[in-house]
């Protein structure tokens, strides 16, 4: 890959400090100093060529010139309420502009301000979350905004100490609202911005390292503390991750930092940031009961434990039910489905069922909408012999509530996308509804 050849001159001198530092403002040259270069952020850090000599001023000029031109127009960026922010870095934690896009619309239609969401039940926001992943976040958001109307009477505090005290928001989310909603120099730091500095320092620690995370503090708070807007600066550090400095070939010839970043200079674009260690993912053998009825409606059931808290899916069991399979319902594999999260790696084998239809009928009464969870329910709702019985068996399980839903009223059900991806095997369930949902 060969050095960039446009006409930044006068900002690729300025890049370096050093002999060959330029004059800045037309004023004799500033010899380097600890608050002028990101020599301090290197200190204590291996870099692959020994500790960078940066101008922090002239990069976070330079990066604030690219993000007047090269700025993406996002709704959050329209609205730079506390509230708005916070939202947005919620849904983008973990997750790709373009999927968080129509959530983020959709989200704020329905919950317009803090006070809204803050009234708005555990279920509704589920369900204005669904398929965004990463439920933890949105419950912690939700716990955010309710401590927020009862300790400030709904306004995001402007003091940073203040609003790390609030669920939901740690240092790169408080460093994010501090600076994009109240311009203030506060630094922000996520994986993005992690590879962008890492890339530009050459730094050679792993990622998620003590040294490595201290080190990147450091600079991004030297960079927004030299900044002229702090929002600018934070703004145009996610947008280079997202847009110039990407994961896999990053495009150094459009990237206003190419002149001072060590990983361009030295080739080592693809070894950089060095990865964190790989977590061991424990495998967790799951089997999902998915029971349909001839009247296309499916049984739910809301986890009530840690894996999916709060989410709807077909029952999931960690053991074989010898009472279930012996049951009146017959039941058939119909696939497997593996599903990874951070720490845990599901395989879920899937097993089919169809209810019998004289529990269909008995269970077609007016309390049909949420099927009674205690044993025995099953009984007083007719009298349909074995099947119930099945049935029965089936729910006395768990003591989670359950509810009958018809397929084509899935998407008003806060669900896991684990729960998608089983009913994807129903062959009744509408492909393209689906394929929406996975979105
Ligand atoms: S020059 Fe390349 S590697 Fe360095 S910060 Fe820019 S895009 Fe990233």
């Amino acid at each position: 890959m060969g050095r960039p050849s446009d006409d930044r001159s006068t900002l690729r001198r300025s890049l370096r400090v050093g002999p060959k530092a330029s004059k800045r403002g037309g004023g004799p040259a500033k010899p380097a100093s600890g608050a002028d270069s990101l020599l301090s952020a290197t200190r204590k850090v291996k870099s692959v060529s020994g500790p960078g000599r940066v101008n922090v001023s002239a990069l976070a000029e330079a990066l604030e010139r690219w993000f007047a031109t090269a700025a993406r127009d996002l709704p959050w960026r329209r609205r730079a309420d506390p509230y708005a922010v916070w939202v947005s870095e919620v849904m983008l934690q973990q997750t790709q502009v373009a999927t968080v896009l129509p959530y983020y619309e959709r989200f704020m239609m329905r919950f317009p301000t803090l006070a809204a969401l803050a009234a708005a039940s555990e279920e509704e926001l589920l369900g204005a979350w669904a398929g965004l992943g990463y439920y933890r976040r949105a419950r912690l958001l939700h716990a955010g905004v309710r401590e927020v109307m009862a300790r400030y009477g709904g306004e995001l505090p402007a003091a940073r100490e203040a609003r790390q005290t609030l669920p939901g928001i740690g240092p790169y989310t408080n460093g994010a609202i501090g600076s994009i909603a109240f311009g203030e120099r506060e630094p922000i730091v996520d994986g993005n911005v992690a590879r962008v500095l890492s890339r530009l320092l050459g730094l050679d620690a792993p990622l998620g390292s003590r040294a490595s995370t201290e080190a990147l503090w450091a600079s991004a708070t030297q960079l927004v503390e030299a900044a002229t807007q702090p929002s600018a600066l934070n703004q145009g550090l996610m947008e280079l991750g997202a847009l110039v400095c990407t994961k896999r070939k990053p495009r150094c010839d459009a990237c206003p930092w190419a002149d001072a970043c060590v990983a361009f200079a030295q080739g080592l674009t693809a070894q950089l940031p060095r990865p964190k260690p790989r977590v061991a993912q424990a495998p967790v053998a799951l089997l999902a009961y998915v029971l349909e009825t001839d009247g296309g409606e499916v049984l739910l059931e809301q986890a009530t434990g840690n894996l999916f808290r709060g989410l709807w899916s077909p029952p999931l069991r960690s053991e074989p039910d010898r009472a279930l399979i012996d049951s009146a319902v017959a039941w058939t594999e119909v696939g497997r489905v593996t599903h990874v999260l951070t720490h845990r790696r599901l395989d879920v084998r899937v097993l089919h069922g169809h209810i019998h239809p004289a529990v269909e009928n008995a269970t077609s009464m007016p309390e049909r909408a949420a099927i009674p969870s205690e044993p025995g329910a099953f009984h007083a709702l007719g009298s349909v012999g074995d099947a119930a019985a099945g049935m029965q068996r089936l729910c006395a399980n768990a003591s989670a509530p359950r509810r009958w839903v018809p397929l084509t009223r899935l998407e008003a059900i806060p669900m896991s996308r684990l729960a998608l991806k089983l009913l994807e095997l129903l062959p009744r369930l509408d492909d393209a509804q689906l394929a929406m949902e996975l979105a």
